[in-house]
């Protein structure tokens, strides 16, 4: 048993009541190696935001749990020598799927768990979120729930259609299960195919396609019902279209790839919703770099030579998210 404070990392409560306060929200960025890891660090102690590093069990399995704990134990540590004196750093599992995997991540040293009982029957979400919200606050350690699907596939999750959160459900699931936050879904999606070209309209000019808005009703109803809650939002990645015309200029496929309108996320981080998530965006920069970099120097073949190049480019569009969209810079509770 290895605790997260140990490590010097934090649990999520204190810095989202300061973000719903605030008016802002926290990143939620994965990762899954050290070049990602490196830039989230960087771009966070640089900015001085809170930050989350989110690991999915995918991301477990490649890297292995062990391995990835030091590495946000290595994170605190980088921070400080960045000369981040105070770090927030959160170490999350995403889309934990059983008590068991919730348990091992406490046990483990993460100081934050998301249990996703959201494809379950109603009262079996309530039963398994409450089973791992109450081991995991023996230990102090935060704990997220869902309600509502999300579309899309990530990793291991993955839906054909997404159902909104009820929100005639949301005051019932909290208070039975004693989450911390809430996942919701109001039309946010995984991956960087967040919608089909029959859900969007296209741009007449640029022929790009065009999402649906995010459902804010749904959102303004969940938050009359639980004022001042923490709210998560998954898959809010933006797909930036220049990293998508990198990688297809350059001998990649990604057809009408779309995501999250920055705009509605902006509009989203200033209301109850403390935590957005982004991993495909990562994913693209990192792929545009790459691509980008060996197809004009095919003769190169250090790792480094063009690892670096991707993580330059994902430090710069973390930066970005954190300063022109959730707006987390200069947050943290001590700023010297
Ligand atoms: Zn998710």
């Amino acid at each position: 048993m290895v605790s997260y404070k140990e490590l010097g990392l934090v649990n999520t409560r204190d810095m989202f009541s300061r973000a719903i306060n605030g008016g802002y929200a926290i990143p939620a960025f994965n990762f899954n190696n050290m070049e990602q890891l490196q830039a989230i660090i960087k771009a966070s102690s640089d900015l001085k935001s809170p930050v989350i590093l989110q690991v999915s069990k995918g991301a477990r399995n490649y890297a292995n749990p062990t391995l990835l704990r030091y590495m946000a134990q290595g994170a605190v540590a980088y921070a400080k020598e960045l000369g981040c004196k105070h770090p927030e750093i959160v170490l999350h599992l995403d889309h934990g799927d059983s008590f068991e995997l919730c348990k091992n991540c406490v046990d483990l040293g993460f100081s934050s768990v998301m249990i996703d009982g959201s494809s379950l029957p109603y009262d079996e979400n309530v039963a398994l979120t409450k089973k791992v919200v109450e081991y995991a606050h023996q230990f102090d350690v935060t704990v997220e729930g869902e309600l509502g699907v999300l579309a899309g596939v990530e990793d291991e999750v993955a839906s054909e259609v997404s159902h909104y959160t009820k929100p005639e459900e949301v005051i019932d699931f909290t208070t039975k299960t004693g989450v911390d936050s809430l996942a919701i879904s109001i039309g946010t999606s995984h991956g960087a195919y967040k919608f089909k070209p029959e859900q969007c309209t296209r741009d007449p000019k640029t022929g790009r396609l065009v999402p649906p808005p995010l459902a804010f009703d749904v959102l303004d109803e969940i938050m009359k019902k639980l004022p001042g809650f923490p709210i998560v939002l998954h898959g809010s990645s933006s797909v930036p279209q220049e990293y998508v015309d990198i990688i297809n200029a350059n001998g990649g496929k990604l057809p009408d790839a779309v995501g999250i309108p920055e705009e509605q996320l902006r509009k989203a981080s200033k209301s109850a919703v403390c935590k957005i998530n982004i991993d495909s965006d990562s994913r693209l920069a990192f792929t545009a770099a790459v691509r980008k970099t060996l197809a004009e120097k095919p003769a190169e073949f250090d790792p480094r030579k063009y690892c670096g190049p991707a993580r330059d480019l994902m430090e710069v569009m973390y930066k970005h998210k954190i300063i022109d969209v959730l707006g987390s810079d200069n947050k943290l509770a001590q700023l010297d």
